[in-house]
């Protein structure tokens, strides 16, 4: 019989803890904004465009909300799928924006788009899987997918004269194998503000029904189109009931909310249970007073959305004004969401500009590096801030790229 008081066993050597690891955790890449973020972190000053946030913070008629229900209480565990009250209240939003009948039964609250995209990779692919994704992408798909063991396969899209960044349909038909199980798009996309057009999703849903495959439709940046529509074009535009649909959404940018960590995902109701099990094995549910304010920001916070709308507008002119003027920097206009993807004659390292730029302009701007194979020689920056900070942004980077 096993001594259980006798502990005579020699520890493990705490070196070795990683080795003890499973890869598809150590496949995790760490972030390639972070090496920029530290060197500039803290420095006076410096004007902050590296991260996808604006500078508002969120509205007192939210955060208001979100006191009032702890002081009311409602600090328990609660509902899975998200309580009924928010559920109903995303089911009439998507139903007025997308104009069609989109029932509370669709929609699942997440911490986060980046819980609502994690919980649809789980649903649609796994180990040995492959992942059609555009390139240049937000760096989370390719890390998020490295977690689940699929292996991200990006399709490379290119500036087109007069038509901007574009996803050659047939390039992505061409990147299908046998082992390709969904395909992410992300319009209007983060960093290119690629938007797609109806045709270009209905191209995409046709090659999707033909091989079998999910959708992973991340629209979060959906409101911020610069056309003077009310949103960009969307996957719902073109599905039918059946289609295999996984949509991205958070609550995060339109209603400035990024650090509360609150989005949903929307799907065919069929999967309820599905995604009601994978919460209670994952977050075990969002809180409540969050999903409270929540609430309020859907039925209140159309007047802050439209204002916010119209600032990033202004910020897109003023950083693509200023930047064009010095004739040395390069972009696609972006038909949506809120950053400018630029290149700078000459220079082809955007990992070693964005650390000069810290040291010469005092902003803060991603390199291109961090966003998959495609985005290298380019750089990101934000343009959701107020123009004041935009501007001397816009003077700073001027001054240096011109130098
Ligand atoms: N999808 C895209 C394309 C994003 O850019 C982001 C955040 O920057 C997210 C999803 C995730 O948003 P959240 O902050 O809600 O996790």
């Amino acid at each position: 019989m096993t001594d259980l008081s006798a502990l005579d066993v020699p520890a493990p050597d705490a070196a070795d803890m990683l080795a003890a690891v499973r890869p598809e955790a150590l496949a995790a890449p760490e972030s390639g904004i972070v090496e920029v973020f530290n060197y500039g972190r803290g420095r006076q000053g410096l004007i902050p465009l590296w991260v996808g946030e604006g500078d508002m913070a969120t509205p007192a008629f939210i955060t208001d909300a979100a006191t009032r229900s702890l002081v009311a209480g409602e600090t328990f565990y609660t509902h899975q799928r998200g309580v009924p009250e928010l559920r109903e209240a995303i089911g009439r939003y998507m139903t007025r924006l997308y104009d069609r009948d989109l029932p509370a039964e669709r929609f699942f609250v997440t911490v986060g788009g980046m819980h609502a995209l994690q919980l649809a990779f789980r649903i649609a692919t796994g180990a040995g899987d492959e992942v059609l994704i555009p390139s240049p992408s937000w760096p989370n798909f390719l890390g998020a997918l490295a977690v689940v063991g699929a292996t991200p396969v990006e399709v490379p899209m290119t500036v087109q004269p007069g038509r901007g960044w574009t996803l050659d349909i047939d390039d992505l038909a061409a990147a299908v194998t046998p082992r390709t199980r969904a395909i992410v798009i992300n319009s209007p996309a983060n960093p290119t503000g690629w938007t797609a057009s109806r045709d270009e999703l209905a191209a995409i849903l046709a090659l999707a029904r033909r091989h079998g495959l999910w959708i992973i439709a991340d629209e979060i940046y959906g409101r911020f189109v610069f056309d003077g529509t009310p949103r960009s074009a969307s996957f719902h535009d073109v599905m039918d009931d059946g289609d295999r649909v996984l949509f991205v959404q958070t609550f995060s940018k339109n209603w400035a909310m990024t650090g509360w960590r609150i989005g949903w995902l929307e799907c065919h109701p069929s999967l309820g249970q599905t995604i009601e099990n994978l919460m209670q094995y994952s977050c075990s549910g969002v809180a409540t007073f969050m999903q409270r304010a929540a609430t309020v920001a859907l039925e209140q916070g159309e007047g802050f959305v439209a204002h916010q709308i119209d600032r990033v507008n202004r910020g897109r002119a003023i950083v693509s004004d200023g930047l064009a003027a010095t004739g040395r920097v390069s972009f696609a206009a972006p038909g949506g969401a809120f950053y400018l993807f630029f290149r700078i004659e000459g220079e082809n390292d955007s990992r070693a500009l964005a650390l000069r730029l810290v040291d010469e302009a005092n902003v803060g701007i991603a390199p291109g590096t961090a966003f998959g194979a495609g985005g290298g020689e380019h750089l990101r920056l934000c343009f959701a801030r107020r123009s004041e900070d935009l501007q001397e942004a816009t003077r700073r980077l001027s001054a240096a790229i011109l130098r």
